[in-house]
């Protein structure tokens, strides 16, 4: 018997992938609906990669007005206003959240709001109302994770952090990861005082070591203080303020704790184990390389799956999930060479292997770096270096990978992706043209091995 459906495709979670799928099967013609508990495009445009995006260049105005003295401009002292920042965000985040709403209603997409859960492996509880569904993708993202101290309850998250209704002067930013680095960078380029407090010894685990040294001491002649191999005991809240106690160190007194030491999948109570969708250790939804789980016309895709958490590579997923589904062509998400930025002051960007990686990987790898002061600091007398890596395959001469730190980073490693995703060599690089006089190129300059 051929059962009926409410619907050909049911998408759990309007974010970077659900969006991206949901409007794609829509726009092939099926009949689809997408169910969302927060706000449309998740948490990259209302939460994540935009509304930081937008104050990390906030932040970075500070430095222009100053540096812009070392050029002849005369500079009055520049105020801050936190609420007017707000305020700015939220008008371009509804733009935002009303061109995702248009895009679903273009693509005929049911949009409904939500928490959405299984009820079995066809059914789709949202409140009192069930749908069922031919299949399913679960693109439910995730949440920060949260501490387990006393006084937890004072603390926020990336989640509160850009819409606080005041600036905060004094801010320990806690977590060594992508989003503490980011946070840390932004709120102190805005005028907060910074501590960074982290339980290992070097913040941004799982990039090049000496990218990672790099931006750490740029960030600490920033003003950005670093609390390493620590972690918090407990927190009081005091009139004077928030009383950190500490595993080393002395007590803290700040206005805000935001707390950055990771996310996971959200899960929760969304009856994925009575489905039968197995899910790993951390809750992350196992997933095969068509992004299949357990259950053959449940899929799953995004942050809430222990791939790379980034929009990009959400939305790739999605459009594979489309291309295996409903264009007969089966198609395996690509997650070699993906480049990624951590946005802090200065920006660090990569892509490929990390020397500690290309060392594991090849007999012979070699590396060549160069640290300089960019022209623009010649006369700003700014005392910032941009650091710039490459890590060759000692066998073939290709590049595999390109670390790079300074303020336009993310920038030049998106378009450096481009050579090593293509498995372009050294040779090919020092055959290029410079652009002089520029930054990025360092990137074709480099002639002598550093190791
Ligand atoms: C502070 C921060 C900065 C970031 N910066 C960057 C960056 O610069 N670049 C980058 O590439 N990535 C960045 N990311 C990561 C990026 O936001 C995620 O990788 C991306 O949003 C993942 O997309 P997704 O579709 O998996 O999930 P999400 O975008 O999180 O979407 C999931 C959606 O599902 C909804 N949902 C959850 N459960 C249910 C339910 N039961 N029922 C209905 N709806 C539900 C959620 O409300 C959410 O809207 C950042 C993340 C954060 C937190």
């Amino acid at each position: 018997m051929h059962m009926t459906y409410d619907f050909d495709l049911f998408v759990i979670g309007a974010g970077s992938g659900g969006v991206r799928a949901a409007r794609l099967a829509g726009a092939l013609g099926k009949k689809v609906a997408v169910a969302e508990n927060w706000t449309v495009g998740g948490t990259c445009v209302n939460r994540g990669c935009i509304p930081k995006k937008l104050y990390a260049i906030a932040a970075h105005y500070r430095e222009d007005f100053e540096d812009a003295k070392g050029f002849g401009w005369k500079v009055p002292t520049p105020k801050f206003d936190w609420n007017k920042l707000v305020k700015a965000k939220v008008k371009e985040i509804a733009r935002l959240n009303g061109i995702y709403a248009d895009v679903l209603k273009n693509a005929k997409v049911r949009f409904i709001k939500g928490t959405a859960s299984l009820a079995d492996p066809h059914t789709i509880k949202i409140g009192r109302k069930s749908y069922t569904a031919e299949n399913i993708i679960v693109a439910v993202g995730g949440r920060p994770s949260h501490p387990a101290f006393e006084g937890r309850e004072h603390t926020i998250t990336s989640d509160e952090v850009f819409d606080l209704k005041k600036f905060p002067k004094r801010v320990l930013v806690v977590g060594g990861g992508y989003i503490g680095a980011e946070m840390a960078s932004i709120l102190n380029g805005l005028g907060a005082k910074i501590s960074l407090m982290y339980r290992g010894d070097r913040i941004l685990k799982g990039f090049d070591d000496d990218a990672r040294r790099h931006v750490q001491e740029e960030m600490a002649k920033k003003g950005v203080r670093f609390r390493l191999g620590c972690t918090i005991k407990k927190i009081e809240k005091k009139r004077d303020g928030l009383h950190v106690f500490c595993s080393k160190g002395p007590l803290m007194i700040v206005d805000q704790v935001l707390m950055a030491i990771g996310r996971k999948p959200a899960i929760d109570g969304l009856g994925l184990i009575q489905a039968g969708v197995e899910i790993a250790h951390g809750g992350y939804i196992i997933v095969d390389e068509h992004s299949r789980t357990s259950v053959p016309h449940i899929f799953a895709i995004g942050d809430c799956t222990e791939r790379l958490n980034l929009t990009p590579v959400a939305i790739h997923e999605a459009v594979c999930v489309i291309e295996t589904l409903y264009k007969n062509n089966p198609t395996m998400p690509d997650h070699r060479d993906v480049a990624t930025a951590v946005f802090s002051a200065p920006a660090l960007a990569a892509v490929g292997f990390t020397e500690e990686e290309a060392r594991k990987t090849y007999d012979k790898v070699t590396i060549y770096k160069t640290r300089f002061r960019p022209l623009k600091h010649t006369l700003s007398g700014r005392d910032e270096r941009v650091l710039m890596k490459l890590v060759v395959n000692g066998e073939n001469g290709q590049v595999v990978g390109v670390h790079m730190v300074g303020a336009e980073a993310p920038e030049i490693v998106q378009a450096a992706a481009i050579a090593v995703k293509a498995g372009l060599t050294k040779e090919q690089f020092d055959d290029t043209m410079a652009i002089h006089p520029t930054t990025a190129e360092e990137l074709v300059l480099m002639r002598t091995p550093a190791a």
